[in-house]
């Protein structure tokens, strides 16, 4: 007999023989608090997680909102915003409760609010690690953009505090959850085309504005790689499944562009991987936009170009005798990466990019600017 019922029978037995009443209704209690530690209860169909939209700039604005006002498992029920005018408006647009808004002042109160489910910082970098904290410290589970934060330490301390609020963290690596990258990882993992040997990444655009906090080295914490270079670094990773053992780096900034007065404009790096693999990457902020990953096996090669643009991807296939194009139906990235973390939430599991992923990432960032600092090759332990 399984040890619940056994269990069961013996608990009402002993009810019987005591005549009920008082005793009896505490122990029925007891039961079926230990009824429902045992039973596992989904979510009922048609459950949303709330998500307080920290931060109202263009990615909340263009991709975010939009995407969550189309989940099935997320919906957005808060705004956190320096501009009462502006999350207004969205809070109208999008149907938030105009008490559900917040500034930057008064954030740690949405501790008070169960609406809240998680906090989705979509903030200027060096703004990641405070406002993940403070969300976990509101009890909140904490979706942050990338760069996870600006140095290894916030990183590290931005998982202690989730660890310590029993709270999940998901960095938003966009790219790991729409379908074309995916099907690049399934290519290198499946060695159809033979083992990789060289994953070359590019990652680039002209940016424009010199006053934007990107261009400002304590906001942003770097310039071109911190941005977008890290899209180039994540690639290399996912594409060979391995951690980098060592890394080469130069940097070049065009003097006196008003734009790069504090961070680089382009930077090159290389990565050694375990099995022999070696990987190409490029970063700039100087140039026509480019975003383009291929992966070069023995066989052939197979490519993403564009690859990490919000739309549009296109994936190309060269056995060594011809070209071809698989048919792939593009996602929604932000939804689907949404979507995810709400799952995670809701069936308690890991995301597929918490927090320390975005370490293992910035160890490697940090490594990248010494390299290029020094000239030398660091190894990475
Ligand atoms: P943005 O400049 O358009 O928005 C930043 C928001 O932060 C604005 O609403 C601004 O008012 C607010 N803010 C609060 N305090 C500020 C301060 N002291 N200085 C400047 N702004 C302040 O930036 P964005 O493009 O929306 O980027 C936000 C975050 O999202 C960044 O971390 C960026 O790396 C990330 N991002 C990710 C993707 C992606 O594809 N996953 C794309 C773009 C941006």
């Amino acid at each position: 007999m399984f040890d619940s019922a056994k269990k069961e029978i013996t608990r009402r037995g002993f009810m019987t023989k005591l005549g009920g009443g008082l005793v009896a209704a505490n122990l029925a209690g007891v039961f079926l608090k230990d009824a429902a530690a045992e039973v596992r209860v989904p979510d009922p169909p048609g459950k949303k997680l709330g998500y307080a939209i920290v931060g109202l700039g263009n990615l909340a604005i263009w991709q975010i909102l939009p995407a969550i006002a189309k989940c099935e498992k997320s919906k957005v029920v808060a705004l956190v915003s320096g501009h009462p005018d502006k999350a207004n408006k969205i809070a109208l647009r999008y149907g938030v409760d105009p008490k559900n808004i917040y500034n930057y002042e008064n954030y740690d109160t949405i501790k008070d609010n169960p609406e809240v489910d998680v906090i989705y910082v979509v903030l200027p970098n060096s703004m990641h690690a405070e406002y993940t904290i403070r969300g976990f410290k509101a009890g909140k589970h904490v979706f942050c953009e990338k760069p996870m934060a600006t140095s290894v330490a916030d990183c590290q301390a931005m998982i202690d505090a989730g660890n310590k609020a029993g709270k999940k963290l998901m960095i938003g690596y966009r790219c790991r959850y729409e379908p074309y990258n995916q099907a690049m990882i399934e290519m290198a993992r499946s060695q159809k085309l033979g083992p990789v040997k060289i994953i070359q990444t590019d990652a680039g655009f002209n940016i424009a504005d010199p006053t934007q906090w990107r261009l400002n080295k304590a906001m942003a914490g770097g310039g071109s790689l911190m941005d977008i270079g890290i899209y180039a670094l994540q690639a290399c990773r996912y594409l060979s499944g391995e951690e980098p053992t060592e890394v080469n780096a130069m940097e070049y900034t065009t003097p006196n562009d008003p734009r790069f007065k504090e961070v680089e404009e382009s930077i090159n790096f290389q990565l050694r991987f375990p099995s022999g693999v070696l990987a190409n990457a490029t970063s700039s902020y100087g140039c026509e936009y480019r975003s383009h990953f291929r992966v070069l096996a023995t066989k052939g090669y197979f490519e993403l170009d564009p690859a990490m643009s919000y739309t549009a991807l296109r994936m190309r296939v060269y056995d060594g005798h011809e070209l071809s194009e698989p048919n792939i139906s593009p996602r929604d990235h932000f939804l689907s990466e949404l979507e995810h973390f709400s799952q995670c939430v809701m069936e308690d599991k890991q995301p597929l990019t918490p927090g320390e992923e975005g370490l293992r990432d910035m160890k490697i960032l940090m490594a990248i600017y010494e390299a290029a600092r020094t000239g030398k090759t660091i190894k990475l332990a």
